[in-house]
């Protein structure tokens, strides 16, 4: 394997994560996907079946399916947010990512109920006694038992610290999935400020406005029930409760080791992003000049739209 990864391979499996490129075939947990050129140079991502038509092997995988899910290229994404914050990020030209352990909700990349951990470490001992005692094939285990536990408690420790840890390190940008405009986020986000905007892009516009960046994932929230179920360890910056279901997040997220600031400016191509601006259903109309004056001294050709909410009914 000779480790060279370029960025249209990444792309390539990052895309295609699901299935061999070559034949289509839908990998199943455990197969195993090969990252590697063919006899062109071309970038492919395939499967068992398929890895002799690559002249280099850049690394090999054992497949996992994506912890979340992935919208519809279409769909709509909106992000309600007031004047100021509307203004820096077309000054930035970059949408901000936060560390996580940065959020008020504080179960943010949680993996379940404090008072439900007993039963998650029970689960997570037996499975790291178990793979002390079954090392791979060639190797056998002279591990006295007491050695064993202290060895299963010290990796228990070790996940429990790593889930920390990884609050610092993963960086989020939240959009509310929808295909109309919401009165409850506009509530919730603005507190119903008159000097609010929200932008409305779609999957595929944030995902290209950001480059089509293999490092950066995008997704579907998935809301449980944390009194029943756990988060496992590669989901819990996937799930949340279910009491924020409202919510409807579609995130986008980013892993950085070395950044130690509580959030990252990710440049974005705004073009790319903004489909439509919409102001607050409170906002005043010299409100709206400024928000088209802002547009122009930016560039941005985008068309801003007064509230749906504020149309009057008829009886
Ligand atoms: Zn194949």
């Amino acid at each position: 394997m000779t480790h060279r990864l370029t960025t249209e391979l990444r792309r390539l499996s990052f895309e295609n994560h699901d299935s061999c490129v070559a034949c289509g075939y839908l990998f199943k947990k455990g197969d195993t996907s090969h990252l590697g050129y063919g006899q062109n140079d071309e970038p492919l991502y395939v499967c068992d079946g398929c890895s002799d038509s690559l002249k280099e092997t850049a690394s090999r995988h054992y497949f996992t399916p994506r912890p979340y899910e992935i919208p519809d290229k279409e769909t709509k994404l909106w992000r309600y947010m007031d004047f100021t914050k509307y203004v820096s990020l077309l000054s930035s030209k970059a949408i901000y990512f936060t560390r996580t352990d940065c959020f008020e909700d504080m179960f943010e990349g949680a993996k379940g109920i404090r008072k439900n951990k007993e039963r998650w470490d029970y689960h997570y001992l037996e499975f790291f006694r178990s793979a002390i005692m079954n090392p791979p094939e060639g190797h056998v285990c002279e591990l006295s038992e007491e050695e064993i536990e202290k060895d299963a408690q010290r990796l228990l420790k070790e996940m429990e610290t790593g889930g920390e840890a990884h609050k610092k390190i993963t960086f989020v940008n939240c959009w509310h999935e929808s295909e109309y405009e919401s009165e409850a986020m506009w509530r919730l986000y603005t507190s119903f400020l008159a000097n609010a905007v929200a932008i409305r892009t779609s999957y595929k516009g944030l995902y290209e406005s950001l480059g089509r960046d293999p490092s950066i994932n995008i997704g579907r929230v998935q809301y449980i029930d944390l009194n029943k179920n756990y988060a496992g360890p590669n989901d819990a910056f996937w799930r949340k409760r279910k009491s924020f279901e409202h919510e409807r997040e579609v995130r986008a997220l980013l892993t950085e080791m070395k950044c130690k600031e509580e959030g990252r400016l990710i440049p974005c191509d705004l073009d790319l992003l903004i489909e439509d601006v919409f102001v607050s259903p409170h906002a005043p109309e010299w409100f709206i000049h400024l928000v088209n004056n802002i547009n122009e001294k930016y560039s941005m050709k985008i068309k801003v739209n007064r509230s749906e909410l504020i149309e009057e009914p008829f009886f």
